[in-house]
């Protein structure tokens, strides 16, 4: 088959001539899955092959360091904290010939502009790692994850541990009575849970459901 350049262009509109496609892999699941500890993975293996990484994360996610992103294992990677895409878009772009390799932590704090950039950076040819909670603690969808999770090359779900019964977690449990978003990693504030031990609703003083005993609406 005849493989003119301008028809590999028709082809691969997005690509820039000359530059191979990136790709971009989502690592995704509920707190405490090993999301960040997989990203750090991928990342240290990047820099063990030479590439030139750079990884970021909101400025909310102040658990352990300012300057690296951290799992709750305690492993840790450079990073440079960014309030916003914006930020992040203009820390990145000045230097973005010398990186090979995007990380970004905590994703679901990212506006839906992440979307967009990832497509923007696949283009130019980088390879974009992305790590993020799928669902809130209500058991929502957590945008911009689902809009990632379609245009991924690679989406690696992740269960953790139920803390009330051992089985795999998929599903976030908010344990105060806070209903922020935003909140991120403070102690004793999220366990994970399996399907059968996850209560996403609160009732409306604020107390939660889930210190009924199971069972509870049908005794009385
Ligand atoms: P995430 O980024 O998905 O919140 P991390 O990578 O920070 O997860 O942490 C994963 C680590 O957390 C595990 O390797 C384990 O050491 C620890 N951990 C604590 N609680 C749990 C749990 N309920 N299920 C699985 N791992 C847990
Ligand atoms: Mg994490
Ligand atoms: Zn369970």
């Amino acid at each position: 088959m005849a493989s003119t350049a301008v028809g590999q262009h028709a082809i691969h509109p997005g690509i820039h001539p000359g530059i191979h496609p990136g790709r971009i892999e989502v690592i995704t699941g509920p707190m405490f899955s090993g999301k960040s500890e997989e990203l750090i993975r991928r990342l240290k293996r990047a820099q063990i092959a030479k590439r030139r990484v750079a990884c970021f994360k909101p400025d909310l996610d102040v658990r352990y360091h300012r300057t690296a992103i951290a799992s709750h294992s305690a492993q840790t990677l450079e990073a440079l904290t960014v309030t916003n895409m914006e930020e992040l878009k203009a820390v990145l772009m000045p230097m973005i010939d010398a990186v090979e390799v995007v990380g970004i932590d905590e994703a679901q704090f990212f506006d839906p502009s992440l979307v967009g950039f990832s497509n923007e950076m696949v283009h130019l040819g980088k390879r974009v790692i992305i790590a993020g909670l799928d669902t809130t603690f209500t058991g929502e969808p957590f945008a911009p994850m689902p809009d990632l999770l379609a245009i991924a090359d690679e989406v690696v779900k992740l269960s953790a541990v139920c803390m009330q019964c051992g089985a795999p977690a998929v599903h976030t449990q908010r344990l105060g009575s806070s209903q922020s978003l935003v909140l991120v990693g403070a102690a004793g504030v999220y366990e994970a849970r399996c399907r059968a031990c996850f209560r996403p609703w609160t009732d409306e003083h604020g107390a939660e459901q889930m210190e009924l005993p199971v069972g509870a609406s049908e005794q009385r």
